[in-house]
């Protein structure tokens, strides 16, 4: 029996994919009739888009549905991402009042789905092993009127034995390259200023269709044709398909921003065996030094795992020497924490949890004391901000350079949404002061 749906709460756990996802079910939602609604109290349909990358991830999403008490229970529940992947009916045992189960590469049947639902009175799964590319991705709804997020290849290849990208979203699958034009010219004409490419590997894009003739860095050469476009930005990447054709597109593309996520993962060869991460520490030093050269001031960030399985403190060591060596702007460091339904799950989880916070910690300390050394040599530098917002206490206008640093400054509020150059005067922790110098927006 159908039962009227009008408005609907959307709740987005982790990384930029998932918000990206959650922008596109936003859309067909939206198409549908529904309004978006900020309280889930005044919801007929709560939507949660969950991400399985970290047990704790899982444990938050579990417990914040888990305490939607089924007799009180007013709208239909749904379970959308990395968690529906994973967990699959099983989800449908813990959280017995879910009414549906949408996995990643089935997002595009979201209102199928609900009118299943709606018309059985029956709990409703999907969930795909592959994606296919049959998204309507210009339905996408955005909150930010400046940056966009577009999609340009789903899914992983790679198998790090940690990862369970590769299980919940399936093998790789790249979009076709007019699509991804004609929706980043449609984002410029609607008043976006900044593109970040996404995929959990977008230096493959191109790569599982093996009669395209153009890769990654030819879609950036098509992209920075688009008159209007400041800045382009991906994320994110496996080092092996960092080519030099990419590394010279970065230097060579106006509009390409001068920061690369380049995973180091761990600085110990035999822990990046275990890891699958198919490199050598040496094959990603040698590839580090060839992009600052060919790119100079170029920033890098990484993602670092501290405590895999058997790490000793002399292969930590290998990793916190080569964190220093390279310099990392952007840093996310985490402790191990085993992941079921992936291949290291196996093994024992043997490294205590002191030993995992102590290396955390010093690999913080590390990245704090770059970040503080970096900010210090920006000061008297020209830098160019994409001017996004106010600040909290509304005194200054905060935005970010090419390289990902945060910037405040003073200015008026008509400057949101428009590059400016500004002088670095001062820091406070990560983010720098500043003062206008350009008194007319860049186009
Ligand atoms: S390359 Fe990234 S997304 Fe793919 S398996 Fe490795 S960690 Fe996961």
């Amino acid at each position: 029996m159908k039962r009227p749906l009008n408005t609907f709460f959307m709740r987005t756990y982790g990384c930029q994919m998932n918000e990206l996802d959650s922008e596109i079910m936003v859309g067909l939602l939206e198409k549908r009739g529904l309004k978006r609604v900020m309280e889930e109290e005044s919801a007929d349909l709560l939507l949660f888009n969950t991400c399985s990358i970290r047990d704790l991830a899982e444990r938050k999403v579990m417990g914040k549905i888990g305490k939607i008490s089924s007799k009180e229970k007013k709208a239909l529940i749904g379970v959308t991402g990395c968690m529906a992947m994973a967990k699959k009916e099983t989800l449908f045992r813990k959280l017995p009042h879910i009414d549906f189960i949408l996995g990643t590469n089935n997002i595009s049947e979201l209102n199928l789905v609900l009118d299943e639902v709606l018309e059985t009175g029956r709990q409703t799964i999907r969930t795909d092993n592959q994606f296919e590319e049959n998204l309507d991705y210009l339905v996408a709804k955005r909150d930010d009127p400046y940056k966009a997020y577009v999609s340009i290849i789903r899914g992983c290849d790679k198998f790090c034995t940690y990862c369970v990208v590769p299980y919940t979203r399936g093998q790789e699958v790249s979009r076709p390259l007019e699509s991804i034009v004609e929706e980043c010219k449609l984002l410029v004409s609607q008043g976006y200023k900044e593109i970040t490419l996404l995929g959990q590997n977008v230096n493959s894009y191109g790569k599982d269709e093996p009669t395209w003739n153009h890769r990654f860095h030819d879609l950036l050469y098509h992209l920075d044709k688009i008159p209007g476009l400041s800045r382009i930005r991906f994320m994110t990447s496996h080092p092996v398909d960092i080519t030099v054709d990419l590394m010279q597109a970065i230097r060579d593309l106006p509009s390409v921003c001068e920061f690369v996520h380049f995973p180091m993962q761990a600085g110990s060869n035999r822990i990046l065996k275990k890891m699958h991460r198919i490199y050598t520490i040496e094959e990603y030093l040698e590839k580090v030094a060839l992009l600052k050269q060919i790119v100079p001031g170029v920033s890098l960030g990484t993602d670092i795992i501290v405590g895999f399985p058997t790490e000793t403190d002399a292969e930590f060591e290998e990793t916190y020497k080569w964190v220093k060596e390279v310099g990392y702007s952007v840093a996310f460091i985490y402790a191990y924490s085993a992941r079921k339904g992936t291949p290291a799950f196996r093994w024992k989880d043997d490294i205590s949890e002191e030993v995992k916070d102590e290396r955390l910690h010093r690999l913080l300390s590390l990245h704090q004391e770059f970040s503080l050394e970096e900010s210090k040599q920006m000061l008297g530098k020209h830098v160019e901000v994409l001017v996004e917002a106010v600040t909290k206490d509304e005194t200054h206008l905060k935005g970010r350079t090419r390289c990902w640093k945060k910037v405040i400054f003073e200015g008026p509020r008509h400057l949101i949404g428009s590059l400016q150059q500004v002088k670095v005067t001062g820091f406070s922790h990560q983010t720098l002061v500043g003062e206008r110098i350009s008194p007319l927006a860049i186009h």
